[in-house]
């Protein structure tokens, strides 16, 4: 072989194993993390056949959305389908399962954010749309606005083919009776934030809102930089808890902001926020998620439904505090 055509093979076998080996899109990370609601879930207070249930289902959930990452599916779809599946579920104050307002009402309230570009949208006080996190994403892709409310969001969902249903289907007998009982805080908030395989975070929030709240009421759940938040440069962040605590406290957005102006670590900075949160007196947690795929999951309250998954890893969830 002459001397040249050596050294064509050579450089190309070197370009070659550059391609196969170099940084590619299937190389890198993806994470998903996801939370069911943060309240007093005490071991004392579950049942084993409870217990399963929830293990069981955040798990479906949590495997869905990954099984889209893996596939090199968006984080935004991997956060909407993998909130689906919990809002069809009556094991969370989502969706099906909603609790109910003191007019004896479902009004449902949702957000998803896109971390690559900062677009958001959100629903508040559906009461006919089966998947709000659907209408939501709906509201941002498809309007120029950023959350839409009440009857003008129904009928918009409606517009946008997503399925609507009879306000009926939300009853369940046990939100009706935590009603009944008055349990001004059951929680049961769902939440998911994601990054997928192209570096992008997503985030997103799902909810009834709290148990007897006044018709009307709008939590912490719809609203950006509350409830939900992602940004690339920074976190991707969902958050359950006293709704009024967390627009107060601008809680999801204080996380990225700490991260942004001091270069806190996610861990740090969802630290910190969910101590604030407790010395303002409210109750509650977030899930949380940097570009890195770094998860942190704080919460002040006896227990919270999460669970995450990375790459390659198997899925793990969490329900009491230790
Ligand atoms: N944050 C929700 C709200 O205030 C409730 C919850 O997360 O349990 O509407």
């Amino acid at each position: 072989m002459d001397f040249k055509l050596k050294v064509t093979i050579g450089l190309w076998t070197i370009i070659g194993l550059a391609i196969l080996l170099g940084p590619n899109e299937t190389q890198s990370n993806f994470a998903i993390a996801i939370h069911g609601g943060a309240g007093t879930i005490t071991r004392e207070n579950m049942t084993a056949e409870k217990e399963l249930a929830y293990r069981f289902k955040l798990a479906e959930a949590l495997n869905t959305g990954y099984t889209i990452l893996k596939n090199g599916g968006t984080s935004l779809d991997a956060v909407e389908v993998t909130i689906r599946v919990m809002e069809d579920s009556e094991l969370f104050n989502a969706g099906k399962g909603a609790v109910f307002t003191n007019a004896g009402t479902n009004e449902l309230d949702a957000s998803i954010m896109d971390g690559s570009n900062l677009m958001a949208g959100a629903v508040a006080g559906v009461k006919t749309v089966k998947n709000p996190i659907s209408a939501a994403r709906k509201v941002m892709e498809e309007t120029w606005h950023v959350m839409l409310s009440g009857d003008g969001a129904d009928k918009f969902a409606q517009e946008q083919n997503l399925e609507v249903v009879d306000p009926i289907y939300f009853y369940t007998q046990r939100r009706w009776d935590s009603l009944k009982k008055t349990q001004a805080k059951k929680h049961g908030t769902v939440g998911c934030v994601a990054l997928d395989k192209h570096g992008n975070l997503a985030a997103g929030t799902s909810t009834g809102g709290l148990t007897n709240k006044q018709w009307g009421r709008i939590g912490d759940s719809p609203i950006i930089g509350a409830g939900t938040y992602a940004n690339n440069q920074t976190c991707a962040v969902s958050g359950t808890g006293q709704g009024e605590y967390f627009i107060r406290g601008n809680v999801a957005y204080d996380i990225s902001a700490m991260m942004e102006y001091e270069n806190t670590t996610v861990g740090e900075a969802a630290r910190q926020v969910i101590g604030k949160l407790s010395e303002r007196g409210g109750e509650g947690g977030v899930i949380a998620m940097d570009s890195n795929g770094e998860i942190s999951m704080p919460f002040n309250t006896a227990g919270m439904y999460r669970g995450f998954r990375k790459d390659g890893s198997p899925a793990k969830i969490f329900i009491y505090k230790n």
